[in-house]
Parts: structure tokens; C-alpha cells; sequence
């Protein structure tokens, strides 16, 4: 069994993403990332914490707009509204999840498609359906897919079966899986919570991705041997062994998967990694092509 780690392709990615700031430097262009907080919780803040330090460390130009839960609708919308009209901001990200009182959907819509490095508005996703490289896809998916071509998975002609039809994740990774470029033309499969007997459909799957948000859903039984299982899941469940009474897991047992498979993503360290490497990536893209490089 093959451990696909995060960290050292999330590297290769920093790699490329230093070389193209060194031409962008060169040219007078600082890439810039604008994140946007809504409120207190606790992991959104880690979330944004987290890409607020890697946009330092690799000398972008970061801003973390902090607003209480309280904002409405038209205050939110300005204030994307300012960040699309910001010369020195590249990209936009609204953490997710956002407040039940604001509408998630209109303020995606909102932001500028050139600016929308989290994929999500519906020019992004259309050029993803579309095979148009010029969009951004959602950076998660991004992720999966870069760890596939790193690790010399082939993905052509493989039956990948994604487990979960979130836009952020399992829809999204089902529209690049099934495209033409590289890490893609798979067979694609979504299964979703109302699909009936899981376990027979994913043990038809050469690649599983799981992204449900239950942990350790996956199970044995699930997987085919020689499987490749990517576990998109971040769950915190408590442990009373752990310093802080909990700790992460994916939505994949891995104790009881692992030694079936061909690879495997942890969790901690797998996907995640991913995720923000995908999104400074695509910031520096949003500013290159700004440019004009
Ligand atoms: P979501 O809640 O929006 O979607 C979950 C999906 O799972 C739904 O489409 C649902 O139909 C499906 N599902 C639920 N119960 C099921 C069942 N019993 N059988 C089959 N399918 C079922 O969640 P999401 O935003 O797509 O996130 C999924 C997981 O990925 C979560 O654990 C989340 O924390 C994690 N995540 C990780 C990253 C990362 O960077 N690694 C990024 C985004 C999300």
C-alpha cells in the first residue's frame, strides 16, 4: 500500500507557484488574496488563519477581512463589491459556511469570475463543464486531481466513484474526472445519500473518492482490493487519548481500508494540503492573467 501524502505534491505546487511570482515580481505585480470571515467559528477562523500564513510565507500580498455574524446581506455585497474594484486583490474568498441569514449563493454570484479563485461562481463552473481552461476550478477537487497525476495513478478509462454531490467537492471533481485533460477522461460515478446499496457501487470503483462529512464512513466493505481511495473528509471526533480531547479523521476507517488498497490519502495530511496549495495557485494565476503574462 502506497501512502499518498499531501505535503511533498503540495510542495511542487509552492515550487511552480514561486517560480511564476518571480516573473510577476520582475513584471512590478504582487499577487493578492482577500479572505473574508463572517462571524466566530472556530474552524473557518483555523481555515483562514491558515491560508492568511501561506500567503505570507510566500510573500503575497494577504488581507483577512474579519466581520461580525451580525453583517447583512448589503453590507456583505458591498464589501465584495470593494475587493472586485481593489486593484491590489487578485482573488476573493468567502469562508464558507456563512451565516443562515445571508444568502451563500448571491454573494458567490457577486464576486467578480476573475477574482473568484474558490471556483464557485456559475461562470467558473460552466467553464469547468466546458473544458475551458481559462476558469478556476474549485480548489478541493483541484487537489484530488493533482494527487492523482503526482502519484502516477492512471486516471484514463478507470471507473472513479465519488461518494458525495456537494458542488465544492463531489460534483465539481466528477466535472474534471471526466474531462479530457490530464489526471481525467475516467469514468465517472456519483453516489449521493439517496444512492441505494453503496457498498456494491463502490467496490465497482478502480479510484474512491469519499466526501460525505461522516466520519469513517467507509469501510471495508466498501473498497475493492487494488482500490486507489482518496478521503476528501475532515471530521473532529473526540478522543479522550488526545492532548485536546479530539482529533481529525477522514470520512474513510482507515485501519480497516488501508491494507486493501493499491494508495491511500491520510487525514490529517492528505487532501487538505491540497486544498490551499490549489488556492494560492489559483491567485497567482488570477494575477497573471490580469497582467497579461
Ligand atoms: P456536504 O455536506 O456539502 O456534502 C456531503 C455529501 O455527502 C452530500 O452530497 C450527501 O449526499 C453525501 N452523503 C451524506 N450522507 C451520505 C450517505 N449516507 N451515503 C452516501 N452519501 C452521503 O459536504 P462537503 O462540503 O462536500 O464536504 C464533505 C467532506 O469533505 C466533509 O468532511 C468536509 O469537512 C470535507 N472537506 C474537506 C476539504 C479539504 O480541504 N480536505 C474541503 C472541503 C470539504
Amino acid at each position: 500500500m502506497k501512502l499518498i501524502k499531501g505535503d511533498p505534491i503540495a510542495e511542487a505546487v509552492y515550487a511552480e507557484c514561486l517560480a511564476t511570482f518571480e516573473t510577476l515580481k520582475a513584471a512590478g505585480r504582487l499577487p493578492g488574496l482577500a479572505v473574508v470571515l463572517v462571524g466566530e467559528d472556530p474552524a473557518s477562523k483555523a481555515y483562514v488563519g491558515a491560508k492568511d500564513r501561506k500567503c505570507q510565507e510566500l510573500g503575497m500580498y494577504s488581507r483577512k477581512i474579519e466581520k461580525p455574524a451580525t453583517i447583512t446581506q448589503a453590507e456583505l455585497l458591498s464589501e465584495i463589491d470593494a475587493l472586485n474594484a481593489d486593484p491590489a486583490i487578485h482573488g476573493i474568498l468567502v469562508q464558507m459556511p456563512l451565516p443562515k441569514h445571508l444568502d451563500t449563493d448571491e454573494v458567490i454570484r457577486r464576486i467578480d469570475p476573475a477574482k473568484d479563485v474558490d471556483g464557485l461562481h456559475p461562470v467558473n463552473l460552466g467553464k469547468l463543464a466546458m473544458d475551458d481552461p481559462t476558469g478556476f476550478a474549485p480548489c478541493t477537487p483541484a487537489g484530488c486531481q493533482r494527487m492523482l497525476v503526482e502519484s502516477g495513478i492512471e486516471t484514463a478509462g478507470k471507473h472513479v466513484v465519488i461518494v458525495g454531490r456537494s458542488l465544492l467537492v463531489g460534483k465539481s471533481l466528477a466535472l474534471l474526472m471526466m474531462g479530457k485533460g490530464k489526471g481525467a477522461n475516467a469514468t465517472v460515478t456519483v453516489a449521493h445519500s439517496r444512492t441505494t446499496d453503496l457498498p456494491a457501487l463502490t467496490r465497482q470503483a478502480d479510484i474512491l473518492v469519499a466526501a460525505i462529512g461522516i466520519p469513517k464512513f467507509i469501510g471495508a466493505d466498501h473498497v475493492k482490493e487494488g482500490a486507489v481511495v482518496i478521503d476528501v473528509g475532515i471530521n473532529r471526533i473526540e478522543d479522550a487519548t488526545a492532548k485536546s480531547g479530539s482529533r481529525l479523521v477522514g470520512d474513510v476507517d482507515f485501519e480497516a481500508v488501508a491494507s486493501k488498497c493499491e494508495a491511500i490519502t491520510p487525514v490529517p495530511g492528505g487532501v487538505g494540503k491540497m486544498t490551499i496549495a490549489m488556492l494560492m495557485a489559483n491567485t497567482i494565476r488570477a494575477c497573471r492573467m490580469r497582467a497579461g503574462i
